[in-house]
């Protein structure tokens, strides 16, 4: 079965073609680098990292594409407010650029503990202006946009003339409009509320500023995305993914930007949107307290979780349900999610045991094939628009059948070495290198060394001087000497 995947375009889950096969293109709107990332963050790169993977395992060479944002996100998507990045660097005088490096450094250091591996290509919207503003001539000499006291601003109006604003979030005018009124003060610039700023002039005290040919400015934050992934994935590529908080108006916006451009596309054929994440039934919110950056989740607890949760639970957590549904964090959620995870890594020991008793043989066809079914299963799930949560629970089912077997020699003995053997790779393949699960060291090394000091200072005192020299010899091969003192037992670190 081939990999079928749900396009928020088409409103429907269709086989996926690539454009340029085999190459796989994959642009997901990455972070805006001005605070810490939360919870909420990480199930976008985890999805979108599962799904690249899955790619790759596939054959597919891919080109995986991740911005960041350090220029042009305002507070307001009315195109009014401060920029983000600019605040954040008023309220701790800082740089632009050095609050955009300090957060992006821990977003790729939160990310590579989340399992995501990383993009092939991370471009920075402060370093593509000259392709923002090739883009915005094109779309100026095409009638989609306007310039107004040196900004310049997309026309919705004209361009639903031709096309249809609002065709990916399938939003009307109205919906458009709403919420919108507060943010019109300011706006007169604009021919219509609905539009949109592709250029801005920079007022006196803006730090971050272009040349343009509309004077000094910073570009719209929408108009990266279309630049970039046009720049890294040509006008037409396969996958752009990125949150459901996002399909309006930033991928709206990007749709149209192409299509008023030279371009002339929906940038990508397969737009595809992780749902949101809430934490203990609410949606993320400092005022509700239940706001969790990724550093305290893991450091615990914050935000309403008893306990700290390690980036593998939390990436577990994160597979269990669709990315298209819902997920809520909670004690009880994340605690399954810890056992779950555990149990998985327990069927990675399990098959190391198995494998060493596996029978030369092969065995009954019909039990060999059983096997493989089984075995099969979980890709098949992932074939089916990605479905994580039951491509687990069929890994389960699996690890389940290898529990069988590993008490059962003659259960094992029908089954046989070969479709064991291909059992096993198939679990530990998805579970790896797809899933990206991997064994998080969990024993504490400063317990486990008190714990064997304390029995070396045990041996010694019943005299059981073999003992003592194993202990010291194992404990040396660490790099750690014992010292007998006054005091007691103590340890160094080996300095030979
Ligand atoms: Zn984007």
């Amino acid at each position: 079965m081939p990999l079928s995947l749900y396009n928020t375009l088409t409103r429907a889950k269709a086989p996926f073609q690539p454009v340029r096969p085999p190459v796989v293109g994959v642009y997901l709107c990455g972070p805006t680098v001005y605070s810490e990332a939360h919870l909420g963050n990480a199930r976008g790169p985890v999805v979108f990292d599962v799904l690249t993977r899955y790619l790759r395992h596939l054959g597919h060479p891919v080109r995986y594409v991740r911005n960041i944002t350090d220029v042009g996100h305002l507070e307001s998507d009315a195109d009014t407010g401060e920029d983000k990045l600019e605040k954040a660097a008023r309220a701790q005088r800082l740089e632009p650029m050095q609050v955009a490096q300090h957060y992006a450094n821990r977003y790729r250091a939160h990310m590579a503990q989340l399992g995501c591996l990383p993009p092939d290509i991370e471009p920075q919207a402060s370093g593509h202006i000259t392709e923002q503003i090739g883009m915005i001539e094109e779309i100026v000499q095409n009638g989609f946009a306007y310039e107004a006291n040196g900004s310049v601003y997309f026309d919705v109006p004209r361009y639903d003339e031709h096309h249809r604003y609002g065709r990916l979030s399938n939003r009307s005018v109205a919906d458009q409009l709403a919420g919108t009124r507060e943010a019109l003060a300011g706006q007169d610039e604009k021919r219509s509320p609905q539009d949109f700023a592709l250029w801005k002039r920079a007022a006196p005290e803006h730090i971050m500023r272009w040349p343009s040919p509309w004077g000094e400015g910073f570009p719209g934050w929408h108009l990266e995305c279309s630049a970039m992934s046009r720049k890294y994935l040509g006008a037409e590529f396969d996958i752009h993914g990125g949150g459901l908080d996002l399909m309006f108006p930033h991928h709206e916006c990007e749709i149209a930007q192409s299509q008023g451009s030279h371009s002339h596309t929906d940038e990508a054929r397969v737009w595809m949107h992780n749902n949101m994440i809430t934490v203990n039934g609410a949606k993320m919110s400092k005022s509700v307290g239940n706001f969790i950056t990724l550093t305290d989740l893991f450091a615990g607890p914050a935000g309403g979780l008893s306990q700290a949760y390690s980036p593998m639970v939390v990436r577990f957590f994160l597979l269990q349900a669709h990315y298209r549904s819902p997920v809520d964090a909670s004690d009880d959620a994340l605690q399954a999610a810890r056992k779950g995870y555990r149990k998985l890594m327990n069927g990675l020991r399990l098959l190391d045991k198995l494998a060493a008793g596996a029978p030369a043989a092969p065995g009954r066809p019909e039990a060999a094939a059983e096997l493989r079914a089984l075995a099969a299963k979980p890709a098949e799930f992932l074939d089916d628009d990605l479905n994580t949560p039951r491509a687990l629970a069929a890994l389960f089912d699996l690890l389940k059948r290898f529990n069988t077997l590993a008490a059962a020699p003659a259960a094992l003995a029908e089954a046989g070495g070969e479709a064991l053997g291909a059992a096993a790779a198939a679990y530990r393949t998805v579970v790896t290198d797809v899933l990206g699960l991997r064994d998080e060291p969990r024993a504490n090394a400063e317990e486990l060394l008190a714990l064997a000091l304390s029995f070396y200072a045990e041996a010694k005192a019943d005299k059981a001087y073999a003992k003592v020299d194993v202990i010291r010899a194992a404990l040396k091969d660490q790099g750690i000497v014992i010292k007998d003192t006054k005091a007691g037992v103590e340890w160094a670190y080996s300095e030979e």
